[in-house]
């Protein structure tokens, strides 16, 4: 809603179908998949994102990918202050338009994959503690995207976002599932991780060809578990999940370096670790790397 000249004009959600088709029709926008570009038309789902990231008048939010502005809006309406990042510079035009009701918001045209975050988000958000990351993603890069944000230990409280329904289940999986894996391991190292809503693809325009879900991600203050090496930790994990049908003895004699020389000091360490060699990585719990990341980490080291 806003006033011109006395009037009140009530302006529909920008994701009701009939508003973006206006919207669209009228700069003769033309989808790009390439980019990932599957915009939001039903403004209860939108609702619901923003509920899900808590949002108050003091938080700041930062958006990945606006598009035309649907969930943007939501956001300047309920914090402080949005910066949104997005690659399509066709799309800028059409923002100023449908965001010029809002005076707290700044786009900027940056690859969120290029953009130096250390630097722009205590720049934009000098004044604001707590962050938020709020965005239904693009779904050809949601991977790099997430672990870029988590990666950096950036000044943000956590995010929710959209992504295929596939990496949301590969994200909140819990050991001794199928989905459980390195990409759990390395966001839940990071984050309390959790799917907090299934989403039809019906409310996107155009419609994708996979399922969605919207996942919450709160950092934790510490990690998931305390190493001495984390890149250590991080590689015994990866080479734990290389074949996933064989036992954590097998993938580690083979993956790791001299493995196979080092054999009967890689059993002791799983003794020390309390772990079965006979298990599979992916019944180990975050805990458990840890700890067998530790007891390795000395036996190649080249100490
Ligand atoms: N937020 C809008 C909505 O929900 O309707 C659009 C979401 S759409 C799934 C993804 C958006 O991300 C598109 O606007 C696309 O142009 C943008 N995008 C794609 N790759 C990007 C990148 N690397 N950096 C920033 N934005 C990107």
């Amino acid at each position: 809603m806003r006033l011109t000249g006395g009037k009140v004009i009530v302006q529909k959600d920008i994701a009701t179908p009939i508003r973006t088709k206006e919207i669209l029709n009228k700069y003769g926008f033309s989808f790009k998949k390439s980019l990932g570009q599957n915009f939001l038309i039903d403004p209860n789902i939108l609702r619901n994102i923003t509920k899900f990231a808590g949002l108050t008048k003091e938080t700041g939010a930062i958006e990945i990918g606006p598009g035309i502005g649907a969930l943007t809006e939501h956001l300047a309406r309920e914090s402080k202050k949005v910066v949104a990042f997005e690659i399509d510079g066709r799309l800028f035009p059409i923002l100023e338009d449908t965001l010029s009701p809002y005076d707290n918001v700044e786009i900027l045209h940056q690859d969120i994959l290029e953009a130096n975050l250390q630097e722009i988000i205590p720049e934009k958000f000098s004044t604001i503690q707590d962050v938020m990351v709020v965005a239904n993603l693009p779904y050809y890069v949601t991977t790099p995207i997430i672990l870029k944000l988590l990666e950096n230990n950036l000044p943000i409280r956590g995010m929710v976002v959209m992504l295929q329904k596939e990496v949301a289940d590969r994200i909140a999986a819990k050991p001794g599932t199928k989905d459980y894996g390195s990409l759990s391991i390395a966001i839940q190292y990071y984050t309390t991780a959790e799917t907090v809503m299934i989403v039809p693809k019906t409310v996107f325009m155009p419609q994708p060809n996979v399922d969605s879900a919207v996942i919450r991600l709160i950092k934790r203050e510490q990690p998931a578990v305390e190493v001495l090496d984390e890149s250590f930790f991080f590689h015994i994990i990866r080479i734990s999940f290389s074949q996933r049908r064989k036992t954590i003895l097998n993938n580690l004699t083979n993956g790791l370096e001299k493995g196979k020389e080092k054999k009967e000091d890689i059993l002791k360490a799983l003794n020390v670790a309390g772990i079965d060699p006979s298990r599979r990585g992916e019944t180990l719990s975050i805990q458990e790397f840890g700890l067998l990341s530790d007891t390795l980490l000395p036996i190649f080291s080249g100490n």
